[in-house]
């Protein structure tokens, strides 16, 4: 009923709410969308950038509402500033999570039956307490806000199994208005929020992640050469700060090393084998230093807060377009504008592939994983420093992290909750079918990953799209891109440099090597000669004349472009007139009237190969 009465509060109603309540001007873009929802009784969720003001939302609505306001969030360190601040507010509010001592967290128990507060916020572990949910039923709670809600999805990059026990809880307290919130969800992220807690109908806001500073920029440089060329003339050319990640360690320090001469000036380097106290002062001299470089590996960003940051590089191909627009997005917080250039090697996904082979722990180490915490126990409850499992198991970070998702997912590892660094867990049995069904789920990890390198790259090869619309479709933001210039494409077309048609001048050497490259792509994804010179928007005879200089070096397998039948009838014709590049009329004249020159002219290729070789 209250919900009806709700329904009609104006735009003016809840300004005035808002200045009484939390002493704000006005809303922030998607927030009164948001809160109008919720108290009309609609579920909602919330995909906002960080720093957007997504607490807001559910603090609103919780004093605008009846009854009680979970909040569910899994940093704990965070409960007790916002809790304090809505206190200061005399907004009353409490966590309950178990670093308390156990008589505290009853007290608050039994307060919050009582009725004394508006908001409580809890760890999503607090699901598995058989106490607290009974303390749940029978109270009114008129909202259930889920942060950090992205960890409910197995694609999320935080994925936390208790996040599962969410759905369960909902139903168990009548199904309250639901309020979910995240500021990293692709649309596909989103959808994996609204299954696993069954949202009715919900509101989608998902609004703040254009970022009109930044131009969006691929350069094609299909070697290490010309990547390093095109990183030199964006050193220079951009003055200021800047960040370039490289996809390995060992390839950072060497890129780190070359700018440092280059640039007659020290460069930071960043990653994850150098020990913490180098990274910490590794940090450090970058934020301090104004012309500062980082060259750093995905390892460095996470709470780095340097606004004017001028450039950010992808020296090499990132396996996301999450994470391309987390990383890049570190450019230009200042609003001032900066660059974001991606150097793409079409032979960077190699080395994604393999991580996606590789980085799944195998059932050896799943054990290892399982017998050295489990060894580690006192009692059954483990704790340990991750560093030292992974020294233990010798696993790298990533499947050091999967390996205890997964071990928690079937239950054979319960985590309990510990500072960043640590690992802390109930140790329990490890059984075959276990390790089965991991098995089974690293299959699905492998398919979805592979799927988002494939929008990394179509990202990356696409020519004929604005880059900002294309992430912000990746991201679910339907607003336009409305900065100019916001990318190459659309700087390209402000220039003219579209119309100038590529076969009018003789392109220079290198630029026809790229166009292999680009060609040898397209082909190795299975697309036809055709399909790529239609793509590509050149010749048919082109694109046949790079397929026979790839199948000359061994790149290409002549299947890929001419067909069996066609093979062997080309192969007659030539064994018959032979292969001399006069005689190709003649050869084809021998040939079906589909049979191509280009067709012709890679079989020859082929067979000067085989007898080369
Ligand atoms: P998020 O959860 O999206 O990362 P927070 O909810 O922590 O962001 O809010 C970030 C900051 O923005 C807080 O200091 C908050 O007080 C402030 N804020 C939120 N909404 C508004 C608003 N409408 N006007 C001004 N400041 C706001
Ligand atoms: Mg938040």
């Amino acid at each position: 009923m209250v919900v009806r009465r709700e329904r009609g509060v104006s735009g003016d109603e809840l300004r005035a709410r808002l200045r009484a309540w939390f002493g704000l001007a006005d809303f922030r873009p998607g927030q009164r969308e948001a809160i109008a929802a919720l108290l009309g009784g609609r579920d909602v969720l919330v995909v906002m950038p960080t720093g957007s003001g997504k607490s807001l939302v559910y603090q609103f609505a919780a004093l605008a509402l009846p009854g009680l306001t979970l909040v569910i969030s899994p940093l704990v360190a965070l409960m007790k500033d916002q809790v304090d601040r809505l206190s200061e507010a005399g907004i009353p509010a409490t966590f309950i999570n178990s670093m308390l001592p156990a008589e505290r967290q009853l007290e608050r128990l039994e307060a919050m039956r009582r009725g004394a507060y508006r908001l409580v916020y809890i760890a999503p572990e607090r699901l598995r307490s058989r106490t607290f949910l009974e303390a749940l039923s029978g109270l009114n709670i008129s909202l259930l806000a889920v942060d950090e809600a992205h960890c409910i999805s197995q694609w999320g990059h935080d994925f936390r199994p208790d996040y599962l026990r969410l759905h369960e809880m909902r139903t168990l307290v009548g199904e309250p208005v639901t309020v979910a919130l995240t500021a990293t969800a692709t649309t596909e992220v989103q959808d994996d929020i609204i299954a696993h807690l069954h949202l009715r109908n919900p509101l989608r806001v998902v609004t703040g992640f254009q970022r009109p500073n930044l131009v969006f920029h691929v350069r094609f440089a299909p070697s290490p050469e010309e990547k390093w060329r095109a990183l030199r003339k964006i050193v220079r050319v951009v003055s200021g700060a800047g960040i370039i990640y490289v996809g390995t360690r060992r390839e950072a320090e060497q890129i780190a090393a070359r700018l440092a001469v280059e640039l007659s000036a020290p460069v930071h380097l960043y990653h994850g084998g150098l020990d913490r106290e180098t990274r910490a002062q590794a940090q450090d001299n970058f934020l301090n230093d104004p012309h500062g470089i980082m060259v750093a590996t995905n390892a460095f960003g996470m709470g780095v807060d340097r606004p004017d940051v001028r450039f950010v590089v992808h020296y090499t191909l990132p396996g996301s377009l999450e994470a391309y627009y987390q990383e890049a997005g570190r450019a230009g917080r200042d609003g001032k504008p900066a660059q974001c250039v991606l150097l793409y090697d079409p032979r960077d996904r190699q080395l994604h592939e393999w991580f996606i082979e590789n980085n799944a722990p195998l059932r050896s180490a799943l054990r290892l994983l399982h017998q050295t915490l489990a060894q580690a126990a006192q009692g059954d409850a483990a704790m340990m420093p991750i560093e030292t499992l992974a020294q233990r198991t010798q696993l790298e970070d990533t499947p050091l992290r999967l390996g205890l998702a997964q071990l928690e997912r079937v239950g054979a590892l319960e985590r309990l909750p510990a500072e960043p660094h640590l690992v802390h867990a109930l140790v329990k049995p490890l059984s075959e079918a276990q390790l089965d069904a991991i098995q089974a789920h690293v299959q699905q990890w492998r398919a979805h990953k592979r799927a988002q390198l494939a929008k990394m790259i179509a990202y990356a090869e696409a020519t004929d799209r604005c880059r900002q619309q294309m992430l912000l479709e990746h991201f679910g933001e339907t607003t336009p891109v409305s900065a100019h210039p916001c990318c190459d494409y659309h700087i390209r077309r402000a220039r003219g440099e579209v119309s100038v048609p590529r076969r009018a001048q003789q392109p220079p050497r290198e630029d026809v090597e790229a166009s292999i490259e680009a060609t040898y792509v397209l082909l190795q994804r299975g697309l036809s000669v055709h399909q790529v010179a239609q793509q590509r928007g050149l010749a048919v005879s082109t694109i046949y004349a790079h397929a026979a200089r790839l199948i000359t070096e061994g790149r290409l397998t002549l299947r890929s472009v001419v067909s069996e039948v066609a093979e062997q009838h080309i192969r007659r014709a030539v064994a018959q007139l032979g292969d001399d590049v006069e005689k190709l009329p003649a050869i084809k004249a021998l040939l079906p009237e589909e049979v191509d020159y280009g067709a012709i002219r890679c079989v020859i290729a082929q067979m000067q190969r085989e007898r080369s070789a």
